[in-house]
């Protein structure tokens, strides 16, 4: 299953907030078997919100979009995903009808459009804040703060999988130059993808479905590299 990131804030942009929820998803997402294909940051506008959740609900087969569900006046996701799938954004019964039960808030205290959501969407309750998330058609819309992203994101968890890649790191205190040879024939002898990642040593990721595959490999490559002691 092919998943496409939109991550709607204007402080993500100019690097106010780290994207930690694009590189949470994108693991929980590798964990059940899923790949995460594109991770869009938005600004939070609805015209731009509205026309890529338009782009890539057609080119994956799921959309998660966070943040932007809240009250306040930069919160425009709900109605950018409406507009997206052509449907207008309105009361939704369940919404209005879980927050009364489960929440400190009462209905009359929250400002009007907590409980809108786009005609026809799925509610996701939002077991941690307020506002609630839903799903229309194949796009998830969950909030940005990251404790409620994630109890949310794990209520509907299941709904996303995929053959499960196995995958093993080797810390390789060399060059990365010095490995372009290796890494050639690593990838002509087994079927591994390779990735290499320089940093204070080089992280070199062998991924694979097959997890014998990936022991072969990774034996192989063990014996050929000089490892970073006590990793
Ligand atoms: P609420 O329902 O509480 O109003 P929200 O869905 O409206 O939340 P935002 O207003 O976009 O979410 O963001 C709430 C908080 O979460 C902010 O502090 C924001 O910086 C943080 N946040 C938003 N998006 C991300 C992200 N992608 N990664 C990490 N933190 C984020
Ligand atoms: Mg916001």
């Amino acid at each position: 299953m092919q998943v496409a990131l939109v991550s709607v804030g204007d402080e993500l942009l100019v690097g106010d907030t780290v994207n930690t929820n694009a590189a949470w998803l994108g693991e929980r997402l590798a964990d059940r078997g899923a790949t995460v294909e594109r991770v869009v940051v938005l600004p939070d506008r609805i015209a731009d919100i509205a026309r890529v959740v338009n782009e890539l609900r057609a080119d994956y087969d799921a959309v998660i979009v966070t943040g932007g569900l809240g009250p306040t006046h930069d919160d425009l996701t709900m109605e950018a995903v409406a507009a997206a799938v052509g449907v207008p954004v309105e009361e939704h019964p369940d919404a209005a009808a879980w927050i009364a039960d489960h929440d400190d808030y009462s209905h009359a205290d929250l400002v009007d459009g907590t409980t809108h959501l786009p005609k026809g969407s799925r509610l996701l309750e939002n077991e941690v804040g307020v506002a609630p998330g839903c799903v229309v058609e194949n796009i998830y819309v969950l909030p940005g703060v990251p404790a409620e992203m994630k109890a949310m994101f794990e209520s509907v968890a299941e709904e996303f999988s995929g053959e499960k890649r196995h995958s093993v790191s080797v810390a390789v205190d060399e060059p990365e130059s010095a490995l372009i040879d290796r890494f050639a024939e690593l990838q002509e002898h087994f079927d591994v993808t390779v990735g290499s990642y320089p940093g204070d040593h080089v992280r070199v990721k062998l991924e694979s479905t097959d997890e014998a595959e990936l022991d072969r490999a990774t034996a192989w490559l063990r014996e050929r590299v000089t490892e970073v002691e006590n990793e």
